[in-house]
Formats: C-alpha cells, structure tokens, sequence
C-alpha cells in the first residue's frame, strides 16, 4: 500500500474531511502534518455535555455507512471494531400542524400501513416514487459523487444519456407536486432537500435522489454519540502517524512560481510541504488562505458568488422529562412551507412558523440524559450570515418562538423542564470553524448548474493544493465529505506522483 513516492503534506483542518484525507494519505505511507485552529477535532461534528446531558451539537444522522467502511478498509481497519452502528425505529416521526402524525418506519410494510392513515391514495405513489429516487441514485452516483469529475478522463465514465434523465430541469417541488395528490408526503419528501441545505423550491429535481438514500439504504446513529466518529478518526490518524497540531491556525499558503510550498500560521512560522490539502471552507481557503497574492481577482470574485448553504439555529435543551410525543428524529412541520424557504433563502431571516427538527438521542441511549429526562438537540434552519440580520438580538428573542411552537404542538410545559439550555447561531458556524457566511452543509445547490459550479478537489489555478469538505465537490453531509477526501487522494495519486 506504501506510496514509493512518499511525501511532505500539511492539512489545513481536521473535520470530517481534512481527518479523512490525512488518514487516508498517511496510511499510502506520505508524512502528514495535520492542523486545526480549535483544539478538538471534528470540526461541525462536535458535542457538548452539561450536568448529566450529552449532545451532539452538529450532525444526527448519519447515511451511507459503505463510504465510511470504505474509508477504513483503505487504511486497514475495520470500522465495526470502532463503533456501533444502530438504525432508530421509526426512522422518523413527522408531526404536522394538524397534530396528524406520520411515522417513517425502517419496514416499507409498516411505513405503507401507517400512510393507510393519512393518505391512502397515495400508497402507490409512495412506492413508484421511492423507485423513481433509487433511479436517480443509479444515474447519478457514479458521475456526481463516485468521481472527482476533475477532467476529461474522469467525464469517460459518465454516461451522458442517463444525465439527460435526471430531471435538471424542473424543481423537487414541482416535481413532488406533480407525482403525489397528499399535502402531508409533498411537505414529507420536500424535506429532504433540506440534508443539502438548499430549497425544494428552487433545487433541481435531482435532489429527489436523496430520500433513497436515506429510507431505502438506512439511515443510522452511532452509539455513544456521531461525535465518536470524530474521536475515530483521530485515533486513526494517531495510529497512522500522523502528526496533530491543535489550536493551529493557519493564515496563509504560501506560493513560488505557482506552486504552493507551505504554510504560515497565525505566529507568522513558515512550515514547508510538499502538497497542501485544505479542508478549511473553500471560500475562505480562496479568497484568505490564498487571496488576490496568489489568485486572479476574478477567480476570487466567481468563489464569492456561489451561494452558501442554509445555516441553522440550535437550542441544546436537556429536560427533566420525557414526552410520549417524541422518538428518535421527529419533525415539526411549519404551515406554509413554501414561505419558510422564501424567507430563508430570499428574505433571509428566520422563519416565522419554522419547521423544528428535534433529535432526542436519549430515546435510543439512555446515557445521554439523567433518568427520566431527555437531551433535545432543537434545530431550525437559518438563512446564511448576511446584512438582514442581527443575531444578538435573535439569539435571545427566537428560542422562545421555537419553544412557544414546540408547547403548542404537544411538548407541555417544555419551557418549564429546561435545566441545561445553550443556543447555537450561525455566527459560531463562521467564527469557530470559518464556515462561508456560517453556512452548514457547504454550497447550496439552488440551481441547475450548482453541482457543477462547486470547487473541485484540486485547485486549477495552483499546483500542489488539493481541497476536501463540505464546500467542496461532491458536496455537504458526512459521507460526501468523505468522498471529497477520497477524491483527493486519488488526485494527488494522479498529479503528483
Ligand atoms: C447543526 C448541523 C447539523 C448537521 N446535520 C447533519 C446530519 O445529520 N448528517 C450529515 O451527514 N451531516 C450533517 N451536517 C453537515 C456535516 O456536519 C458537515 O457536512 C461536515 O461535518 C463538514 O465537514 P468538513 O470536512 O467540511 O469540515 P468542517 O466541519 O467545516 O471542518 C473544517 C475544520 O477546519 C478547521 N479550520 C478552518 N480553517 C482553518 C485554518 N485556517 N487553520 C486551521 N484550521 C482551520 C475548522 O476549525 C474545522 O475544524 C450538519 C451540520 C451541522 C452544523
């Protein structure tokens, strides 16, 4: 497996991408230096713990477990002597402002006796659907995700006849709109736009792929927490040698002669490399790391233009009770759902009715709260950081609104059980891990083109440095952060060796 080319590589982060690709290139034998301006890793993976409570405070759900397998196996390991997966059941409860009640079970037989309650006309389209999705997955996972997509090589192994089927060309809304007769399955699969951090309302109908992904090939929880995927993969790295440099801040790559040759930290210490990976966002790695020193303002300018994802507020709430209410993942749907995109995404502000995701990890592992109470990871999303907004003012006036809804939709006297309460905003997103405009899943894919337009895993403009992560291509959520840092390895196989 050892390169006979070893090399000298920095990486500049170590959340899910940046621990990957420095796993993955120390294992193929290169000396890999890896830093990280806060002093944990994991970057947007990350938990918090107060007086018995324990929360993840970044991703919940974790889908495509073969990426991560994968990732293991290639650097020798087995994932299950790490962690234990487990798949929640339902895979989640969906409360509608009605009160109706839907849950998405693990077992398509259940999950079609449970729509027999709510929308019996649309059984078969439930189905012809889920089939239609599978068929996106098939049509695009090899081009958009399994390939870094980096240059005419990598455009042989797409097959362009399927890409004109993948329905680019309308909206998931108009798309969902078209295929089910039930509002309750529309506001369902219109969600799942939302693991993307982008708009039903305006993402290509392509990203109807994602419900396959996650009710037809699983959607899993980690025991213990997805935190310990964080704390997996710095034992991994440790164990391949990597060196891990905590509260290293990076301010600058250097080049000579279009060719980056190392790094600065915010001590102004030069260290040289041979290959930079950078996992740090893709706007930030362009338009500071790099900047108008190193790129041409135009390249600077068309990074700043792709548009971010959606953020998202969090209220950490660890109760002193239970709720017969709640299970694993459940969501609180919004009345107008169309609006509460307008506003995210056009208005930029923060919904007035938000659609509530509240993940209570407690119901599948009693550790993470005291007994009888329960950790409620609370999120809404939030537009990206921009003019429109001031989040101090947010911060202190918005959980009520949350808290108010949740009251109202069954959680009684939710505000009165609240013993440990932290509030998480956007700008945390920025300031801690210098996420684009505090955005959480990368780039948005709010048009047609998005895909496309999102940085590749090897900057063009300068040899030597290759990008990994959420803002990178093939996009946001773990297992395409992985896949992100898969790609790059392969690009550094393919580049510099
Ligand atoms: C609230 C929330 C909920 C989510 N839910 C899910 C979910 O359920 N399922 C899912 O799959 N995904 C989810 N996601 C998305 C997922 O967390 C991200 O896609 C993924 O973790 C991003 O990984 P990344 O490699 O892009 O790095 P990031 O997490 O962005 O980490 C980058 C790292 O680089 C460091 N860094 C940046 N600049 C520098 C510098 N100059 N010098 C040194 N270090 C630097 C940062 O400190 C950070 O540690 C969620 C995210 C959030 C925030």
């Amino acid at each position: 497996m050892n390169s006979d080319n070893p090399k000298k590589i920095g990486v500049i982060g170590a959340g899910i991408g940046g621990l990957s690709a420095a796993a993955l290139l120390a294992a193929k034998g290169h000396q890999v230096t890896l830093f990280e301006r806060n002093n944990k890793a994991g970057g947007k993976m990350q938990e918090y713990r107060a007086d018995g409570y324990r929360f993840d405070t970044g991703p919940s759900l974790l889908t495509m477990p073969e990426v991560l397998r994968s990732l293991f196996r290639q650097c020798g390991k087995n994932l299950d002597d790490y962690i234990d997966l487990t798949e929640p059941d339902p895979l989640c409860r969906y409360i509608y402002p009605d009160q109706t009640i839907f849950d998405n079970f693990q077992s398509k037989k259940k999950t079609l006796t449970e729509l027999g309650k709510i929308s019996p006309e649309d059984r078969v389209a439930y189905t012809e659907f889920l089939d239609y999705s599978k068929s996106l997955y098939d049509k695009t996972s090899d081009a958009f995700l399994f390939n870094p997509l980096y240059n005419l090589s990598d455009l042989r192994e797409v097959n362009f006849l399927d890409l004109a089927k993948i329905d680019a060309h309308t909206t998931v809304s108009k798309k969902i709109d078209s295929w089910f007769q039930s509002d309750y399955l529309k506001q369902f699969f219109k969600r799942f736009t939302t693991y993307n951090g982008s708009s039903p309302y305006q993402a290509p109908a392509t990203l109807n792929v994602i419900p396959h992904v996650e009710i037809s090939k699983g959607g899993y929880y980690i025991m213990g927490g997805l935190y310990r995927l964080a704390d997996c993969l710095l034992e991994l790295n440790r164990g391949l040698g990597v060196s891990i440099r905590f509260r290293s801040h990076i301010d600058k790559i250097v080049v000579k002669k279009h060719r980056a040759t190392g790094v600065i930290n915010k001590s102004g210490t030069f260290t040289k490399f041979d290959i930079i990976v950078s996992n740090s966002d893709a706007t930030e790695t362009i338009t500071k790391l790099l900047g108008e020193d190193y790129l041409p303002a135009s390249r600077i300018r068309r990074q700043k233009r792709i548009e971010p994802s959606c953020s998202g507020f969090v209220i950490l709430a660890g109760t002193n009770r239970k709720w017969e209410l709640l299970k694993h993942h459940n969501i609180f749907f919004s009345s107008d759902y169309k609006m509460e995109f307008h506003q995210i995404f056009r208005d930029k502000t923060l919904p007035d009715d938000p659609t509530i995701y509240i993940a209570n990890t407690s119901f599948s592992d009693t550790k993470d709260a005291p007994d009888n109470g329960s950790n409620l990871f609370i999120l809404v999303n939030a537009p990206y950081l921009s003019d429109h907004q001031n989040w101090d003012t947010l911060s202190e006036k918005y959980p009520a609104v949350i808290i108010k809804k949740l009251e109202n939709s069954g959680l009684d006297n939710l505000a009165d059980s609240i013993v440990v309460q932290k509030t998480i905003t956007p700008v945390e997103f920025l300031e801690k891990f210098r996420s684009n405009k505090g955005s959480i899943y990368g780039t948005s894919s709010n048009t047609r083109l998005s895909a496309f337009l999102r940085p590749r895993n090897k900057l063009r403009e300068v040899d030597g440095i290759y990008l990994t992560g959420g803002s990178t291509h093939p996009g946001g959520g773990i297992p395409l952060v992985v896949l992100s840092a898969m790609h790059v390895v392969e690009l550094i196989n393919r580049f510099e060796m």
